[in-house]
């Protein structure tokens, strides 16, 4: 990571776990263990129905929230989804869209991924933007091919001021709750992939700036290591963002 250049966030993914009640144990309990750990941006993208309890529970201290999906439209008969607005009024800042989850099972394509992408910039929000390969692709020798292709057109439409706002998530779906994670030279590597492609977008200087964080089995033991490299931002992190000790252990590691 370089803290020179760019923003490093530490962001959990809780995915669907923890009611509200659970929900505000962990906030207690990460709150302590995470004061004055000033060198990382720290976000948990949380249940929706979690999103206006947690944005309670957190005022005071330096834990943002997000979601974890948002809908395109703005509002009308979408049984079943939620806008950006109304992530908005619940105390959401930062959304989580294109995650390989929602990929797979639920039919999310790169054309609906750059959709709900651009509408949670038109509501203010900060977008976490998934993007990330399948070990067959990856034992076709196709990374680069698949994670570029899915950046240019998540950003399609999306101008450098907007792009600022955007958060980028390489996670290889292989390590996605697999246990299994990438060597942070591969983890480095496509990160660098990925700012090779916003170069060629928007410029050298805009790169240099994106926040390019790695996701797949990070946890305390591997994240120094993933954190130390210089394409590597940050971190989004499913399993272990959901104890308390090995999430502020990840944004200790974050504080190098
Ligand atoms: C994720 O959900 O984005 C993720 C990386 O999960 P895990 O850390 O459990 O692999």
């Amino acid at each position: 990571m370089n803290r020179n250049l760019r923003k490093t966030v530490i962001a959990g993914n809780w995915k669907m776990n923890l009611a509200p009640s659970g929900a505000k144990t962990l906030i207690e309990e990460l709150k302590p263990l995470i004061a004055g750990k000033d060198k990382c941006e720290i976000v948990v993208c949380v249940p929706f129905i979690d999103v206006p309890s947690v944005a309670e529970k957190v005022k005071g201290s330096d834990i943002k929230v997000g979601a974890q999906n948002v809908h395109f439209m703005k509002s009308g008969a979408y049984t079943g989804e939620i806008s950006a607005e109304m992530l908005v009024e619940a105390g959401a800042e930062y959304v989580i869209v294109g995650h390989s989850e929602r990929r797979q099972y639920f039919g999310e394509t790169d054309e609906t991924v750059n959709l709900r992408l651009t509408a949670a910039l038109d509501a203010g929000l900060k977008p976490i933007l998934c993007v990330g390969e399948l070990l067959e692709q990856r034992d076709r020798g196709i990374t680069a091919e698949v994670v570029s292709m899915q950046t240019k057109i998540a950003l399609q439409g999306i101008d450098a001021e907007r792009l600022k706002r955007v958060i980028i998530a390489y996670e290889p779906v292989w390590a996605i709750g697999t246990g299994r994670t990438a060597t942070s030279e591969q983890a480095d590597e496509v990160c660098g992939i990925i700012r090779g492609v916003i170069a060629g977008k928007y410029g050298s200087d805009t790169a240099e700036a994106v926040t390019i964080q790695y996701g797949g089995s990070m946890k305390p033991g591997n994240a120094a290591e993933l954190l130390a490299k210089y394409n590597v931002d940050g971190g989004l992190i499913g399993g272990a963002s959901l104890k308390a000790a090995d999430f502020a252990a990840i944004i200790d590691a974050a504080q190098n």
